[in-house]
């Protein structure tokens, strides 16, 4: 297995230099649970999945070991799986529609639990992302903030593939809206999650507090 305490040393080192509020979350993502029980043990303590399914049977593993994890779900949610994510996550970064937001607030109140959120906005307009475009975002915000169930704390993107003034602007954009949120609809507004193993600098140097990290710390993914 990759030295994942080292990798995870190196970038810690980077945040503290680059801007030591940074948040880091560790996407294990297609890694097992003993690579997430590896990090753990290296005092990773934010972990970020894409799948319901494979994410579950980490977090049941996590669970019967007593390891004190936030677990976020940052992978785009049918909404045919809203109900079993609002049982095993706290925080669902990866918001892409209104119609999942009312699903998310139903079962939440069935459930009796807040589920902390993000809204994902597709920033350079790729068709083959999720997210609401740059236009709708403010409109779902504001009715996204009177569900009751439903704590939106933060905006999420990927950034695009492109050339780094590209990607350099995509992030500048999100700062813009969600500073503009932030003011005008969502007070509550806390995080701007932003930057992977590639573009993480750039968009720490443009604003980020949460950066995801799954090659940087588990290694290429198979
Ligand atoms: C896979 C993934 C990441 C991590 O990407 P790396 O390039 O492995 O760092 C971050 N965010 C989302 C939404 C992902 O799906």
């Amino acid at each position: 297995m990759e030295n994942i305490c080292e990798n995870l040393k190196k970038i810690k080192q980077e945040l503290e230099i680059l801007n030591p509020n940074v948040k880091l979350m560790a996407v294990s993502k297609n890694f097992s649970y003993l690579a997430v029980k590896k990090a753990y043990e290296c005092s990773q303590k934010i972990f970020g999945e894409n799948r319901v399914q494979e994410a579950i049977e980490k977090i049941e593993l996590a669970k019967a070991d007593n390891l004190d994890i936030q677990w976020h779900l940052i992978g785009h949610l049918q909404l045919n799986k809203a109900k079993k994510a609002v049982s095993y996550f706290d925080y669902i970064d990866s918001v892409d529609s209104i119609e999942l937001a009312e699903k998310l607030d139903k079962y939440a109140q069935a459930q009796n639990k807040i589920i902390n959120i993000m809204l994902e906005i597709n920033i350079a307009n790729d068709p083959k992302k999720f997210g609401f475009s740059k236009n709708e975002v403010s409109d779902a915000a504001k009715r996204i903030v009177n569900f009751e169930n439903l704590k939106l704390y933060g905006l999420m993107c990927i950034g695009p593939q492109a050339q780094e003034s590209e990607i350099r602007k995509a992030f500048r954009d999100m700062k813009s809206i969600f500073e503009d949120l932030k003011k005008s609809i969502c007070p509550t507004l806390s995080e701007l999650s932003m930057g992977m193993s590639d573009d993480f600098r750039i968009a720490i140097q443009e604003g980020s507090t949460i950066i995801r990290i799954g090659r940087g710390i588990f290694g290429e993914r198979t």
